[in-house]
């Protein structure tokens, strides 16, 4: 049985894995009547987290046109599903599965998350600024434009005054992705994400579940005078 160190989608990092199967295949392409060829290889690995358990498909290829300084061929390595720097909050399974009304967010958090697996942190910026303009939106309707709406949603308490200092670069980095050619660095996004997610867990998890414990408690008994 092989060991070897991968990705883990679910650990969300490094982990070592049980090779379960593999398949290797070489190829090669003869150019100008054979004067030179070009040779490679490609891995599949059919892999298993020693630690969750969790299956996925490794795949290596090099070739010999990409080396190193000492000219041995460079491996690159994608895996199916696509490797996550990043787990889903854990609250979004129960919120696209009790919230129909706005399935709009759960169904824009996943396709950001798409967007961040395939390394397009400029589709991603978009994304989060697309959301939060949603939001907003379904909360106080649309006041025309992103500024009228952000003064909107503080000045009846959706946010407080910090996040919406916080939230103005978000909007600007949507606005500069769009617009001026802006490719965020994946950190940053990861950022963005995180400060989005908090505001909606607030808005739309955190109060449904304080009025789910609102319905639980018994009420006060009149007091007799
Ligand atoms: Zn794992």
């Amino acid at each position: 049985m092989d060991i070897i160190k991968a990705h883990c989608n679910k650990c969300c990092g490094t982990r070592r894995h049980e090779v379960l199967h593999k398949e290797k295949t070489d190829w090669s392409e003869a150019y100008e009547d054979g004067q030179f060829t070009i040779y490679g290889g490609y891995t599949y690995s059919m892999i298993k987290c020693c630690g969750c358990e969790n299956i996925a498909l490794k795949h290596d290829s090099w070739c010999s046109e990409e080396t190193d300084i000492n000219g041995s061929p460079l491996t690159s390595t994608i895996y199916f599903p696509p490797a996550t720097y990043r787990e889903k909050p854990r609250w979004l399974s129960e919120f696209l599965f009790l919230s129909l009304k706005h399935s709009f967010v759960g169904e824009l958090i996943t396709e950001i998350y798409i967007a961040l697996q395939n390394n397009s942190s400029r589709l991603a910026v978009m994304g989060v600024r697309s959301l939060i303009e949603q939001v907003m939106i379904d909360k106080i309707g649309d006041k025309g434009t992103f500024k009228n709406n952000l003064d909107e949603f503080e000045r009846r308490g959706f946010i407080s005054k910090t996040q919406k200092e916080i939230l103005e670069p978000v909007l600007d980095a949507g606005h500069a992705a769009i617009h001026r050619n802006y490719k965020p660095s994946m950190k940053d996004v990861v950022s963005l994400i995180d400060i989005v997610e908090n505001i909606i867990e607030s808005l739309y998890v955190n109060s449904r579940r304080a009025l789910n414990i609102k319905k639980k408690i018994p009420l006060r008994q009149q007091e007799h005078k």
